[in-house]
């Protein structure tokens, strides 16, 4: 099914269909990075967990009526999308305050976003991901004004609805990271991957942290994490 490898990412690699004119496959990979690739490390079996989260989130998604790039899980490792021009633009959600905006604007931690907080990040590893407003968006990015707003409006439903599947499974969504990419007919749609690489998830019951930061900071077995949000969304369906 595969044909030639498109790109490479830090944590998944792309490929175009053989035959096809508009469908790719990503191939989840094991390794697991953070700090814009200074901290490096592989697990096996990471690639699979997350290939099915993040399928599992993307049918939950879909039948919420939220269009995405993704088709299908394929195998254990591996997913059939729509290809899609990624908007480089890194869509944040926050509902509670942690990471980097704790130490970009002082706010302290654990302090409550109502409404949520939404910001922008140029996607751009070799910048480091910087914080951008929406002017900067605008300037890098083909989206319209209009389609920024709706992107931003999308980030929000989306968020509406995961945590509610996340409260579901006695889990907290502090905040998580969404890409958008655009159709060959030109509509934006949902893209790239959701899963503990991209969200931060804490557990209702016990506070603890289940996602890449049982990684970012040395906090334990990050396998054991992603397998238990796995089991715990496979024994919700
Ligand atoms: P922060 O800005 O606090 O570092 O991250 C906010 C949220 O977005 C976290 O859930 C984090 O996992 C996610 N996030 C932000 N940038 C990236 C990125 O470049 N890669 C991944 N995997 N997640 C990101």
């Amino acid at each position: 099914m595969k044909a030639e490898l498109l790109y490479e990412g830090k944590a998944k690699k792309v490929y175009r269909v053989k035959d096809s004119q508009d469908e790719l496959v990503l191939s989840y990979k094991n390794d697991a990075t953070a700090f814009n690739g200074v901290k490096k490390d592989s697990f096996d079996g990471k690639g699979r967990l997350n290939n099915e989260i993040s399928s599992y989130i993307f049918d939950y998604l879909s039948n919420e009526n939220i269009e995405s790039h993704f088709i299908e899980k394929l195998n254990e490792t591996e997913q059939l999308v729509t290809e899609t021009t990624i908007i480089p633009i890194e869509v944040v959600v926050r509902n509670i305050a942690t990471g980097s905006i704790t130490k970009r604007l002082g706010i302290k931690e654990k302090t409550l976003f109502t409404p949520p907080l939404v910001e922008l990040f140029y996607k751009d590893d070799a910048l480091g991901d910087p914080l951008i407003n929406d002017e900067h968006a605008l300037f890098l990015s083909d989206a319209t004004r209009l389609e920024l707003d709706e992107i931003k409006e999308m980030a929000l439903t989306i968020n509406t609805v995961l945590q509610k599947l996340f409260s579901e499974i006695n889990l907290t969504l502090v905040d998580f990271k969404l890409e958008f990419g655009r159709l060959e007919d030109g509509r934006i749609v949902l893209s790239d991957e959701i899963s503990p690489d991209t969200c931060r998830l804490w557990d209702r019951t016990t506070q603890e942290k289940m996602d890449k930061d049982v990684f970012r900071q040395d906090l334990g077995d990050l396998l054991h994490v992603y397998k238990e949000i796995l089991h715990r969304l496979e024994a919700r369906s």
